[in-house]
């Protein structure tokens, strides 16, 4: 059974080791081979090229992508990625994601992602403003509540989403959208409380519930953590609520560790101060290459893909991972994770908390209507749990929860297709 490597080195491979990895699955459900090939390929790529003009006077030519990977379900669903190494295939293979994922949390959406090539770090909040209203102008024709509706993803966030919705409004000479075109947004734009969390908190529901089947106490166990963005910090911050103790976190300024647990206060505060975990007091500066083989329980790779490969596989210390992070394991690191009786809360059902908000979100939006946090917390509890125990209950082992919620999400499809007849 393959894993969904994102962002490893060789992209071409990335994407056939996906497609090879869902056309065994699909066949295991008795999909044909037309219906493989429907779903393999994405239904459609937009390449744009953005040209903004930027705080230093210069016009930056930038390439950006649309990738509606499937829209059997619904609209095409899912964030834009804005990374200096992001291309067609990543976006592609991460739209591929996004379809297994709406599909098994059983939202009414399809899969899409976008990506636009540019480092975020490098780029001054105007510039960065500057850069998504001129993707929204170019993208404006792509995007809407029946075609593909994006949300954050790395790189971006709330604001990003209200600059969206704020150039399609008063692009057409409105106050606002009509229906909901971006998820994501700041709640005093028509975001939903709750969505800013979302991930993170869903992360920490399946991980409470995977320690009830499995007989764990989620405050007896030691956690690392790789990622301190909108989703490694939130589950950080949970999972310390929930008694747990973080030995190590890290982000793309460093990695610290604690062996008798970080205090998280001393953590956020430095964090809020610096913008980076570099030099925190909380505890010492370690190699991140070693945060993941890291002595632990649970490992949360809640940062990029592709980082744990066969060589990490093989050392890590952890008896479960959840993955946070879209793609955060090799497919030859998976089998040798599955060798070794780690159980992995696979990333299309673990971090699938964000794009069942986002489903809130456009709900709420469509209707006019206007959600507490406690309902969408308490509907986001309540989906990951219903979500879990089926993918728990179809794993032949806890070491195959993977396969079973790939293949649970394949056969959504299957069924959709099926129901939408020969036209679609
Ligand atoms: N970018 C998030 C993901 O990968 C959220 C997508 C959404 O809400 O549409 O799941």
């Amino acid at each position: 059974m393959q894993a969904l490597p994102i962002n490893s080195l060789n992209s071409s491979a990335t994407v056939s080791s996906i497609c090879d990895t869902v056309t065994k699955i699909a066949r295991q459900h008795g999909m044909d081979e037309n219906e493989i090939k429907r779903f393999i390929e994405p239904k459609e790529v937009i390449r744009l090229r953005l040209s903004p003009r930027l705080s230093d006077g210069q016009v930056h030519h930038l390439s950006a992508w649309i990738v509606r990977h499937s829209d059997t379900l619904g609209p095409a669903k899912g964030g834009i990625r804005m990374a200096a190494n992001v291309d067609e295939s990543i976006i592609s293979a991460l739209a591929m994601e996004m379809t297994l994922k709406t599909a098994l949390i059983d939202v009414p959406f399809g899969g899409g992602k976008a990506g636009i090539r540019v480092d975020p770090h490098q780029l001054s909040p105007d510039d960065k403003q500057v850069i998504i209203r001129s993707f929204t102008n170019l993208a404006r024709r792509h995007i809407g509540p029946e075609v593909y509706i994006p949300a954050p993803d790395m790189g971006t966030g709330e604001k990003e989403m209200g600059y969206i919705k704020d150039s399609i409004a008063y692009g057409e000479g409105h106050a606002t959208t009509r229906g909901c075109f971006v998820t994501g947004k700041p709640v005093v734009l028509g975001g939903i409380p709750g969505r800013h969390d979302a991930t993170g908190a869903g992360v920490v529901t399946t991980l409470q519930c995977i320690a009830e089947r499995m007989g764990l106490h989620l405050d007896r166990q030691r956690v690392v953590i790789q990622g301190f963005g909108n989703v490694g910090a939130v589950v950080a911050n949970e999972l310390i609520k929930h008694g747990a103790t973080v030995v190590g976190i890290s982000d793309v300024s460093g990695a610290i560790a604690n062996p008798n647990g970080l205090d998280m206060q001393v953590v956020n505060t430095y964090f809020k101060e610096h913008q980076q975990l570099s030099g925190c007091p909380a505890g010492c500066g370690i190699d991140p290459e070693q945060l993941l083989v890291m002595d632990c329980d649970v490992l949360i790779p809640a940062a990029i893909g592709g980082v744990i490969d066969a060589s990490v596989a093989t050392n890590i210390k952890a008896s479960i991972i959840a993955e946070a992070a879209n793609g955060p394991t090799l497919s030859e690191a998976d089998a040798i994770l599955q060798q070794r009786g780690i159980v992995v809360i696979p990333d299309i059902l673990c971090n699938a908390g964000g794009v069942f908000v986002s489903y809130l979100e456009y709900t709420q939006e469509t209707q006019r209507d206007q959600w507490t946090l406690s309902d969408v917390q308490q509907r986001l509890a309540q989906r990951m749990c219903q979500r879990f125990d089926t993918v728990w209950q179809t794993a032949t082992a806890p070491q195959r929860l993977r396969e079973a919620a790939m293949g649970l999400a394949i056969e959504h499809l299957h069924q959709g297709l099926i129901s939408r007849g020969l036209l679609t």
